[in-house]
C-alpha cells in the first residue's frame, strides 16, 4: 500500500493511532496514511478507492473488508491557492490546505499522535518529541494549547480517552485548561459527540474515561441529566451504577463479547430516568407510565447534546421499560417478558441494578434461576406467587392492562 504510492513517486508514511500502538507494542486497531498525493493524485494510484469528506477531505482504500485513510499532508496556514479551510469563531469548520510533512506533523493533536513511520527504511520521522512523550507516558497537546482546544473542542475529550485508554499522564499545561474549557463542547455537533463517545466508552477503558470525564467536568457537558442526578446522590448510599455499568463493559470487551451502543446509552442515561420516573410515580402515574414518560424527556432532553441514532434509542426505552415488568413474577407474564427480543439486554441490566443495590439480589437471582428452569420448575415458581397474591393480582390487572399489553 505505502509502497504503490512511494514506486508512484509520492512520499508515505504511517501516522496516527496505528503508529502509536505499534510503538507501544499494542495491537493497533487500524492504519492511517498520510502522503503528498492530493486525493485526486491517490484515487489515480488505486482503483479500490473512494474519496470521502467535506470538511476533511480523504481518500479511502479498501482492501477485502478492510479499510486504509489516506489523507494528504495539512497546513495550518490561513489561505493558499490550493485549498480552503474555514475557520469560524477559532473553531476549524473545514480544513483543505494542503501542505509538507512539517506542517502536517504541527496541525495533529498530540505529540505522541504525530509520529510518522516510513516503512521503506522503518525510520521514525518525529517532528514534535512525540518518542520521549510515548516512551515517558505523556499526552501533550501540540502548540499553543489554548488556542488548539479552541479550534476544536473535541480535543478535550481526545486528551481524557487517550489518557484513559493508555494509562498516561496528561502533562500540567494541556491539562490546566481543560475543566474551564470544558463549555466549548456546547459548540460541537451532537453527531460528533456522540461518535467520539462512542470511542471513549467502547474502548475498553470506559471505567476510567467515566471518571476521568467527571474529575475534568466534561461529563455534564455530554450527559448533563446524568451528571445532575450523580452529584445529587446521597452519601449513605452512593450511586455506583454507572460505574458498575462502565466496569461491566470493559469486563465484556476483554472478554471478546460484544456490548451494544443502545445497552451502553442505556446505562448512562439510567440514573436521571430512574429518578423522574420515580417522581412520576409518587405524583400518581402508573409504574410503567411514569417510565415511559421519563424516558421520553430524558431522551428529548439528551439529544441537544449527544444525539443518539434511532436504532439505538428505541431498543433502550425496551431494556428500561422491561425493568418494571420484572416485579410482576406470576402466572404467565414470566414467559411472555423472557420471550421478548429485548431480554436479554434487559436481564443484563437488572443484574447491574442489583449489584448497585438498586433493588434486591432475590429478583435478580429469580429470573437466573427461572432462565436455567425447566418446564416444569418454571410453573411452580411462577405458581407460588400466584397462589399467596391470587386476589390481588386479580385486582390489579384490570387497571395494568392497558399499558401493559
Ligand atoms: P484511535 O486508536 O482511537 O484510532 P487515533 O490517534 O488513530 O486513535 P484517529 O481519530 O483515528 O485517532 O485520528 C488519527 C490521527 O489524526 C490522530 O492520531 C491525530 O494525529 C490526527 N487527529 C485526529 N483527530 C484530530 C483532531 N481533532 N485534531 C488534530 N489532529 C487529529
Ligand atoms: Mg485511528
Amino acid at each position: 500500500m505505502l509502497t504503490r504510492l512511494s514506486k508512484s513517486g509520492y512520499e508515505a508514511y504511517l501516522v496516527g493511532g496505528g503508529v502509536r500502538d505499534l510503538l507501544l507494542g499494542r495491537e493497533p486497531k487500524d492504519f492511517d496514511v498520510a502522503t503528498n498525493a492530493r486525493p485526486e493524485e491517490v484515487k489515480q494510484v488505486f482503483n479500490n478507492c473512494r474519496l470521502i469528506g467535506r470538511r476533511f477531505r480523504l481518500a479511502h482504500v479498501h482492501f477485502g473488508r478492510e479499510i486504509i485513510e489516506v489523507a494528504t499532508f495539512r497546513s495550518n496556514q490561513k489561505t493558499t491557492e490550493a485549498g480552503d479551510r474555514q475557520v469560524e469563531n477559532g473553531m476549524i469548520l473545514r480544513d483543505n490546505v494542503y501542505g509538507t510533512l512539517e506542517e502536517d506533523a504541527q496541525r495533529r493533536d498530540f505529540t505522541i499522535n504525530a509520529l510518522y513511520y516510513n516503512i521503506d527504511d522503518f525510520s521514525v520521522v518525529d517532528f514534535a518529541n512525540g518518542m520521549v512523550d510515548l516512551q515517558q507516558g505523556v499526552i501533550r497537546l501540540l502548540g499553543d494549547v489554548e488556542s488548539r482546544y479552541r479550534e476544536d473542542p473535541v480535543r478535550l475529550l481526545r486528551a481524557i480517552r487517550f489518557a484513559a485508554k493508555l494509562g498516561f499522564v496528561i502533562e500540567p499545561a494541556t491539562e490546566a485548561p481543560i475543566a474551564r474549557f470544558a463549555p466549548l463542547l456546547g459548540e460541537v455537533p451532537s453527531a460528533r459527540l456522540y461518535e467520539e463517545v462512542l470511542k471513549l466508552f467502547l474502548g475498553g477503558a470506559a471505567l476510567e474515561s467515566f471518571e476521568k470525564l467527571r474529575h475534568y467536568e466534561l461529563f455534564g457537558q455530554l450527559f448533563p441529566a446524568t451528571e445532575e442526578a450523580l452529584s445529587h446522590e446521597d452519601h449513605e448510599f452512593p450511586i455506583t451504577f454507572v460505574n458498575r455499568g462502565m466496569a461491566n463493559t470493559d469486563d465484556r470487551l476483554s472478554q471478546g463479547k460484544s456490548v451494544t451502543p443502545a445497552f451502553l446509552f442505556a446505562v448512562l442515561l439510567w440514573e436521571p430516568v430512574r429518578l423522574r420516573a420515580e417522581r412520576f410515580e409518587a405524583e400518581g402515574a402508573h409504574p410503567l407510565e411514569a417510565l415511559q414518560n421519563a424516558a421520553a424527556e430524558v431522551l428529548s432532553e439528551q439529544a441537544k447534546h449527544v444525539s443518539i441514532p434511532k436504532r439505538f434509542s428505541y431498543p433502550m426505552r425496551d431494556i428500561w421499560q422491561l425493568q418494571a415488568r420484572f416485579t410482576q413474577r406470576q402466572g404467565k407474564r414470566p414467559q411472555r417478558l423472557a420471550s421478548h427480543p429485548k431480554f436479554r439486554a434487559a436481564y443484563d441490566f437488572l443484574l447491574l441494578r442489583a449489584e448497585s443495590g438498586e433493588v434486591d439480589q432475590e429478583l435478580a437471582d429469580w429470573w437466573t434461576l427461572y432462565q436455567h428452569a425447566n418446564g416444569e420448575e418454571k410453573v411452580s415458581m411462577t405458581e407460588q406467587g400466584r397462589r399467596g397474591r391470587g386476589r390481588r393480582r386479580r385486582k390489579r390487572r384490570k387497571k395494568t392492562q392497558t399499558v401493559d399489553e
